[in-house]
């Protein structure tokens, strides 16, 4: 277990998390750069006029994602939390077990895929507007080129193909790695609170120079701070919790309350 109000120890575990949460990215990332294939396809066959970007594929593939990285991060919760939990009261940790659930491809706790299905419908739902709407506006805009200089179908074809190539490119990358944090921390969160965490939540955040100014350390920010087991945080760029500001790569941590 880690006592993450010792600054060793807490870049101890910030590392160790997130060489576990990173471990995901190339997963999330692939299935990411499916859908944008899949989709690549519909907008050719729909030449000239812009195609159709087909919202269930994307609510399936953030719901893989999601599923994925929580159910890693769930399990790692259960060691670290968990361990840490047991020695605050005096106890060794016992972990319950993760169990299979109607033979899904994925080995996962209820709560956990309850939480992703309410997730979806919420700040999901949204997001996935956000890339669809994105992704038609660059279509639409890169379309009305070719069509002013009067070009065939199969030159159109050209220009989604190259645009694709960079949505399934550095795009993919972007949208894979900032649900992979989000999911881990909110994964995490989800089994600490389902297993009755009362340990405080600390932001633990990355101290170098690509970390926001919100995210350092006090003065500046809410940076490896902590809330009671029972609360969110209050950052200063809206958000509440480690992951969630687009590009985030702060982890989340439990810490035995101070006296
Ligand atoms: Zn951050």
């Amino acid at each position: 277990m880690y006592n993450l109000r010792n600054p060793k120890q807490r870049a101890r575990y910030r590392r160790a998390t997130t060489r576990r949460r990173d471990s995901n990215f190339g997963a999330s990332e692939r299935i990411i750069r499916a859908v944008f294939a899949k989709e690549r396809k519909a907008m050719i066959s729909a030449l000239p006029r812009v195609g159709k970007v087909d919202k269930a594929e994307w609510t399936k593939a953030f719901r893989r994602m999601w599923l994925l990285s929580g159910e890693n991060a769930w399990r790692y919760s259960e060691e670290t939390w968990g361990a840490a939990q047991a020695t605050a009261r005096g106890r060794q940790h016992k972990p319950t077990k993760a169990i299979r659930v109607f033979g899904l491809q994925y080995k996962q706790i209820p709560a956990w895929m309850k939480w992703v299905a309410e997730y979806l419908f919420s700040n999901g739902a949204e997001k996935i507007d956000g890339i669809g709407n994105v992704t038609k506006q660059r279509v639409k805009a890169a379309l009305a080129e070719g069509i002013a200089n009067e070009e065939s179908i199969p030159e159109l074809a050209d220009r989604i193909d190259e645009l694709y190539g960079g949505f399934e490119g550095s795009r993919s990358t972007m949208i894979a790695q900032s649900e992979t944090i989000e999911a881990f921390n909110r994964g995490s969160q989800a089994q600490a609170k389902e297993a009755g965490s009362t340990l405080d939540n600390m932001w633990i955040c990355t101290d170098d120079d690509r970390t926001r100014d919100a995210h350092k350390p006090p003065p500046d920010g809410i940076g490896n701070t902590t809330v009671p087991y029972d609360e969110e945080f209050e950052c200063d760029d809206g958000t509440t919790w480690p992951g969630d500001a687009v590009n985030c790569r702060c982890t989340i941590g439990y810490a035995i309350p101070e006296k």
